[in-house]
């Protein structure tokens, strides 16, 4: 297939839909939009690859635009193709491949998880990496766990079962909320399903998000070669992360032209996804306890992407005592790295405000949220305790208590 038709750069009609969904072009005109970056220069990049707006990397990668088209213009695979060549051409600045290489800053801060948990509260040092690798000092940084999430796996065994599946745990549960990849290994033994795990690197979007492709398709390759296995025995590949699932749904195949991408794609599910199926072959232990528990449900832009609709929120609806409410009220606006550059975060605190007037509006002190990156910005931006859903159903079966 050729790059036009498989990017069906000619079915653009030119209605400009995408740019009014695109959050970043809705709050600054320092962006160019998704119409002039994607269909309209790509025309050019048929002939010249260079032919790239610097201000692509304005960006966010949130895929609404891709969404919102009427058409299938595949515009963000468009865009983070150009911001590759952009990119390749003018370099990457130290602070977004820092930000960018996300498994490095993990293993770096597992190292001493006390201490970058404390420097990062520390407005003196936030400031100080402002002024050194402008990183905006105004941010809420994450908070590190003392052990990764494969090491409380090793720790923490689930029951042999007959039926298996492989989970992709995404760096954030890895090095952040390993609490999230315990509670999703929990939740499937009680349903009488074994979560299998290997040492997957990260998936790739914070690095394609920052324009580094080739070391993003390492990445890709390298978790195909410990996912080829699984996906030949035909094993379904579960994920708890948006952006992990869509870039082993999507982007493996539309960026990458991986070999087995295909297969991939068809076998990768997400966990609610796949306990929505459970439920519909009455597979689904209900044995849940009441809960008393009132919740803002925010829809992660990559979920959307992803386009599996919110089969948490009908997962979570079978819990007596838990009423979920749908925010609906857009792009949370940090977009992984993004929110933390100088430069940006104005911008995605601004993209984020529709989202903290909904949860402050309803007096919700408690919000669920399938993305780790939607979970620090919520908490950042309304200061309420931010879960993801599995947590809430670990909860329901009465194995954990995460939930304050
Ligand atoms: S890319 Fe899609 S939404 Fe954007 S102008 Fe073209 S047809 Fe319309
Ligand atoms: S991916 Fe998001 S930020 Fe980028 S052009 Fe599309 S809608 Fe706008």
């Amino acid at each position: 297939m050729n790059k036009t038709n498989e990017l069906a750069l000619d079915n653009c009609i030119k209605c400009s839909i995408c740019v009014t969904h695109c959050p970043v072009a809705k709050v600054t005109d320092k962006f160019a939009g998704p119409k002039q970056n994607g269909p309209d220069l790509e025309r050019f990049r048929l002939e010249e690859p260079l032919a790239v707006h610097p201000s692509i990397e304005y960006c966010s990668n949130c895929k609404n635009c891709e969404v919102a088209c009427p058409s299938g213009v595949s515009i963000s695979t468009m865009n983070c193709r150009a911001k590759g060549e952009y990119v390749a051409k003018n370099g990457a600045p130290l602070r977004d491949r820092l930000l960018a290489n996300v498994e490095l800053m993990g293993d770096f801060a597992r190292l001493m998880p006390g201490l970058v948990n404390w420097g990062g509260k520390v407005k003196l040092f936030r400031e100080l990496a402002e002024r050194i690798f402008n990183i905006s000092a105004d941010m809420t940084l994450p908070q590190y766990a003392s052990k990764t999430f494969y090491e409380l796996y090793r720790e923490n065994k689930p029951p042999v079962s007959a039926k298996k599946v492989v989970y992709f745990p995404g760096c954030y549960v890895t090095y952040n909320t390993p609490e999230v990849g315990l509670a999703l290994v929990k939740v499937m033994a009680h349903n009488g399903v074994e979560v299998l795990v290997e040492e997957f690197n990260c998936c790739g979007v914070p690095l394609i998000a920052n324009g580094l492709l080739a070391d993003a398709k390492n990445n890709a390759r390298n978790n195909m070669r410990k996912l080829e296995k699984y996906i030949d025995a035909g094993y379904q590949i579960v994920t708890s992360c948006p952006s992990c699932n869509l870039a082993l749904r999507r982007e493996y195949g539309e960026l990458f032209d991986m070999e087995k991408a295909h297969r991939l794609a068809e076998q990768v599910i997400d966990v609610f996804e796949y306990l929505q199926v459970l439920a519909e072959n009455g597979e689904l232990k209900t044995d849940f306890k009441h809960l008393s528990l009132t919740v803002g449900y925010h829809q992660p832009c990559h979920l959307k992407a992803v386009g599996c609709g919110v089969p948490s929120k009908g997962i979570l609806d079978l819990v007596p005592g838990v009423e979920v409410n749908d925010l609906d009220a857009g792009c949370c606006g940090l977009s992984g790295s993004y929110g933390f550059k100088k430069e940006k975060y104005a911008i995605s605190q601004e993209i984020g405000r529709q989202l903290f007037q909904a949860v402050k509006k309803k007096g919700l002190n408690r919000v669920i949220t399938e993305c780790g990156m939607c979970q620090l910005q919520i908490h950042h931006g309304t200061g309420a305790e931010v879960y993801h859903p599995i947590q809430v159903l670990a909860e329901a079966y009465g194995l954990g208590s995460d939930i304050k």
